[in-house]
């Protein structure tokens, strides 16, 4: 239960979490960070940004963020109340979300939510990402998490507010792909990993698999390379999905 004694009450504000090595340089939008203590470091914040502008899944609530004390106003401390669906912005898909197995969020293994991860950029003409697509993307082999910038990643640098139905996804056969060479991550940069028209069948071939699926990242200034992943899907109980904190470390 929310609390007002500060001396209990663990720090809201998000200065209080962040260290001064971990200040952003200038541009206030720009998702990486230098750490001084490690200069030869670089911290990608691949997560989208959650405010009621960020687009969510056509039918899903909206995102609501509303101040219900407020200093301004005379009380001891600010607190907000956060209202939105499970599947927010960067978040992680269970394969409950489309297999009703019971395999909820909280499950979720962290050995594949954090370690070596690759990010292969596609053209951005390409429209699906399909086996074929794959086979030629130059895929180092054994790479078992696997992170794809398209051109979905353009909306995230431009802000579109809108939900976009012609967002790049992987097909099913694209899926199929995925599965047999090993991987066992994937991160896509919309807020589906696949087609507006037809979702079902990648869920399915993917989530049946055990793939840990992540929605939403934003990968607009991430070079092609290999990164270290770490993934932190918040450990809702009983859910299908869960937002997330997804960052970038090369
Ligand atoms: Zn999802």
């Amino acid at each position: 239960m929310p609390s007002h004694d500060l001396t209990t009450r663990p720090p809201d504000h998000p200065d209080h979490l962040t260290t001064p090595t971990l200040r952003p340089p200038d541009h206030p939008d720009h998702p990486t960070i230098r750490p001084h203590d490690h200069p030869t470091m670089t911290i990608y914040d691949i997560s989208l940004p959650i405010s009621p502008e960020l687009p969510v899944w056509p039918g899903d609530a909206p995102i609501v963020i509303e101040q219900v004390e407020a200093m301004d106003a005379g009380a001891p401390a600010n607190v907000s109340r956060l209202s939105a669906g499970a599947h927010i912005g960067t978040h992680v898909d269970a394969p409950h979300h489309f297999l009703n197995d019971g395999r909820t969020v909280e499950s979720l293994p962290l050995d594949v939510l954090t370690g070596p991860a690759y990010v292969v950029h596609f053209p951005d003409d390409l429209d699906d990402i399909t086996a074929a697509a794959l086979e030629a993307a130059s895929i180092p082999t054994g790479t078992s998490r696997l992170l794809f910038r398209t051109r979905n990643s353009a909306l995230w640098a431009r802000r579109v507010p809108d939900f976009r139905k012609d967002y790049v996804a992987v097909t099913a056969d694209g899926a199929e792909w995925l599965v047999a060479h090993g991987v066992r991550l994937v991160g896509a940069d919309y807020l589906s990993v696949a087609p507006f028209r037809d979702p079902g069948p990648t869920h399915r071939i993917l989530l049946g698999a055990g793939v840990v699926v992540i929605e939403g990242v934003n990968l607009w200034d991430v070079p092609e390379g290999e990164y270290e992943l770490y993934c932190l899907p918040l450990k809702l109980i009983g859910c299908e999905g869960a937002p997330a904190r997804a960052i970038l470390i090369s």
